[in-house]
């Protein structure tokens, strides 16, 4: 490990420096490894007391022994422990006189570095690096070298397959966060059972061990072959859902162990349940004919394509740009491409908080990201939306309704799966029921990739069902008043402190949207598409009358009010609620007022996160500019962010109004979210809402991109520390990428000879034509 960790290395590079017990869980988050099929925390490959290991295949949940159901912890392929002399090298009965692990975020692996040291002074080096390959989803690959420093020693290397975990619920008797004390820290919370075994077995050449998901019935199969050089006696032993390799060595001072271990993963989602073990064993034997170094090579080739799509880098600010390349790295680690039948939950693959369940957070927050730097991956994020179209109609009957209703928590099925009930019992949790306006995220991130990529056929083959079977769940949803308008009564908006309101703003207008573009789309596809969209109104029933009545209902929607300075009402009968003043923490960032919490606040202003403000970020054209500062003038003071989500939208809005001050401050909050732990809980998982937003902030934020009408339309404003901030977005099949600093942008489109792309800078309108470099004056054009 001798990367350059001032120069231009560092900024790929997340660095631990010492081990800090009460930093382990949230490095174990921090350094996360995967590629989209699975996801693997980043322990101590020997564990430490209060570790919170854990691997997460994208798509096993199960809902066995667990309140809702859950993304199981799968076994863990990361163990691998050492005993020198008799003493098992860890945390506990030895002593770390030197620790340093890395996230190299280049080619998604991460380093580690320590040296022990027993009651003797006998030292021993402890360094690896493993990774999850981009390359071939289902391979795992770690590789150690043990050196013994100052000592001659018997080595035991244990390298085993962990199928002992279970998931995690938190338990009444933790009225607090989780102590401190690792020997206290996660035992006394439930735990799920989510496994049993099915067979455990050694190998010829290496172990196997495959378990079964209690409820769903998912076979999962891991085959792993350590090797260890120079040659040592080795063999296994297992118990129940355990097997291991022990390799034992001679080793003198000055000698280093190399071992290797890779582990190849597939379960009954990917192949027929009979075939897992042989897609294992096939799948370990090819990787380790070519061995370690050949994995990594093609690991790293794989993330130098996924960076050249995606990074984002800013001219003057080393720090701030490791962490934006942190925030896409867990993004670019939680989305597989290749599965149309996955999401992304809310903390991706990195932990169990939220067990896995995708939220409006995938369309509205991360999916602008995909679309705009790896559009098959939003491909396959919309399609899951497609695949889980029958849960969602489901969710509507369920509620009374016709149509489809996409679930506030989505987990394998579609089917809301949020639970009913805080982990204490106190609270009833109404977002199921009530937090309808995830429903029309959908329709907004089929419209935006659409727009984005030309993909037409998506939507003929299969957006345009889903906008047409949600079309008809709000149609059923809205009521009819007295006054020939309709209303969406018993709501929660993006703002979760206000519960059971009638017209939320945000939703409202969503729904109106959403039911515009349906009838648009239907009139399109009678144009373009007349077969398929007569096979498709055959096939759910649906006639023009109901499109019609779906403009008529848009049209005819209640709105809530905007007072004399144009601020919206978030909800009927919010200007009417108390205020109470809000103090700030050290941070600057608001608190709760004394004796307030998430469920006392129904009766105050006070809001949770952006949600007024919200809605002039995701409908742009529909709020002239002095709307816009003045919601933004007016929620801001009494939003107390207590979402992570909330900051990254507020500072984009920021930019816009014209309140650079706190656009910058919002924006490293939500940044360094959990480089910092700024949320306090990191440890059960990243803030994945919040990388999106990251990185909609550096491009719709600091470069103030919007697609209007069609267009790519840009905007750039910088901190006035920062020099440039250079980005890249892929649009209809080409690429643009955008260097701008404070007097200019510079734009070239990349794309077939003769391709031609006209965009809009600060109002002007500018035609970029195939690889040729088009530098436009800023300041000229802000005038
Ligand atoms: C979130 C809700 C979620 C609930 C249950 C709360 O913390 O704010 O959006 O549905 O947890 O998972
Ligand atoms: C937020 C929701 C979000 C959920 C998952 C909640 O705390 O209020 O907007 O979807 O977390 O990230």
């Amino acid at each position: 490990m001798n990367a350059d960790l001032d120069g231009e290395a560092s900024r790929w590079l997340i660095v631990e420096d010492s081990f800090a017990a009460a930093l382990a869980n949230t490095y174990e988050t921090l350094f996360t490894t995967g590629n989209g099929y699975l996801g693997t925390r980043g322990s101590l490959e020997e564990g430490h007391e209060g570790a919170l290991p854990g691997t997460f295949l994208r798509g096993v949940f199960d809902h066995h022994d667990s309140a809702v159901t859950d993304l199981v912890k799968a076994p863990d392929w990361l163990t691998l422990a050492i005993v020198v002399n008799g003493i098992r090298l860890d945390v506990t009965s030895a002593s770390v006189v030197h620790h340093r692990r890395m996230l190299d975020m280049r080619e998604g692996a991460v380093f580690r570095d320590t040296v022990f040291e027993d009651a003797e002074g006998r030292r021993t080096r402890f360094e690896t690096v493993h990774f999850a390959s981009s390359a071939d989803q289902h391979l795992c690959c770690l590789r150690a070298r043990i050196t013994l420093e100052n000592h001659t020693a018997p080595v035991i290397v244990h390298s085993g397959i962990d199928g002992t975990g279970y998931n995690l619920d938190r338990r009444p008797i933790y009225t607090e966060p989780p102590p401190d004390d690792p020997h206290m820290k996660w035992h006394k919370w439930a735990k799920s059972k989510h496994l049993d075994e099915v067979a455990r077995e050694q190998l010829p050449d290496g172990i196997y061990l495959e378990t079964r998901t209690i409820d769903t019935g998912i076979t999962i199969g891991y085959a792993a072959l350590t090797t260890v050089s120079p040659t040592a006696e080795s063999n296994v032993r297992q118990r129940y859902k355990y097997i291991e390799q022990v390799a034992r060595a001679w080793l003198t001072a000055g000698d280093t162990l190399t071992v290797e271990k890779l582990v190849s993963v597939y379960t009954s989602r990917d192949v027929a349940a009979a075939s897992v073990r042989p897609a294992c064993l096939e799948e370990l034997r090819h990787h380790t004919a070519t061995g370690f170094v050949t994995c990594r090579e093609r690991n790293r080739t794989a993330w130098q394509a996924k960076w050249a799509d995606s990074d984002v880098t800013i001219d003057g600010d080393p720090d701030t740009t490791r962490a934006v390349r942190f925030n896409i790295y867990q993004l670019l680690i939680a989305a597989n491409e290749c599965d149309p039948r996955v999401n992304i939950g809310a903390n991706g693959l990195s932990g169990e908080r939220y067990r896995g369940h995708a939220f409006w957070d995938t369309e509205v927050f991360m999916l602008p990201f995909f679309i705009y730097t790896q559009p098959e991956t939003a491909r396959a994020l919309l399609l899951y939306r497609f695949h889980t179209l029958d849960g969602a109609r489901r969710n509507a009957r369920d509620g009374g309704f016709r149509g489809a209703r996409y679930a506030w928590e989505s987990a394998d099925t579609g089917v809301e799966t949020t639970p009913k009930w805080t982990w204490d019992g106190a609270h009833r949790i109404w977002m199921g029921e009530e937090e309808i306006h995830v429903t029309a995220a959908v329709a907004y991130g089929l419209i935006a990739y659409v727009a984005a990529t030309g993909d037409n056929a998506l939507m003929t083959d299969y957006g345009a069902e889903i906008l047409f079977e949600t079309s008809r769940f709000w149609a059923s949803r809205l009521e009819a008043m007295p006054d020939d308008r309709y209303a969406l009564s018993r709501v929660v908006g993006p703002d979760e402190f206000h519960e059971h309101i009638d017209n939320s703003a945000y939703t409202n207008h969503l729904v109106r949207w959403h039911l515009q573009q349906a009838a648009h789309v239907y009139a399109d596809l009678a144009v373009t598409h007349p077969g398929e969209l007569a096979s498709l109104s055959e096939r759910i029933g649906l006639i023009p009358d109901e499109v019609e009545e779906w403009l008529t209902r848009a049209e005819q929607i209640r709105l809530p009010a905007q007072n004399d300075d144009g601020v919206i009402e978030q909800f009927d009968g919010y200007f009417g609620l108390e205020t109470r003043p809000v103090a700030h923490d050290d941070n600057d960032m608001p608190m709760y007022p004394p004796g307030y919490h998430h469920y006392n606040l129904s009766g105050i202003k006070l809001v949770k996160q952006a949600d007024v403000v919200m809605l002039t970020y995701v409908l742009p054209d529909e709020f002239p500019d002095d709307v816009k500062r003045a919601n933004y003038d007016y929620y801001e003071p009494l939003t107390l962010h207590k979402s992570s989500l909330s900051t990254a939208i507020h500072s984009i809005m920021g930019i816009e109004v014209g309140d650079p001050r706190r656009a910058v401050q919002y924006f490293r909050r939500a940044a360094f979210v959990d480089l910092v732990d700024n949320q306090g809980n990191t440890q059960e998982g990243i803030h994945i809402a919040s990388a999106g937003g990251t990185w909609q902030m550096m491009v719709c934020g600091f470069g103030g991109f919007r697609v209007r009408n069609g267009q790519m339309t840009f905007k750039p404003w910088l901190p006035p520390d920062w020099n440039a901030v250079d980005f890249r977005l892929r649009w209809h099949g080409n690429a643009v990428s955008v260097s701008a600093d404070h007097t200019s942008a510079t734009f070239v489109l990349s794309g077939p000879e003769g391709c031609r792309e006209t965009i809009i800078i600060n109002g002007h309108e500018i035609t970029l034509q195939a690889n040729t470099k088009v530098t436009v004056d800023l300041l000229r054009t802000r005038s």
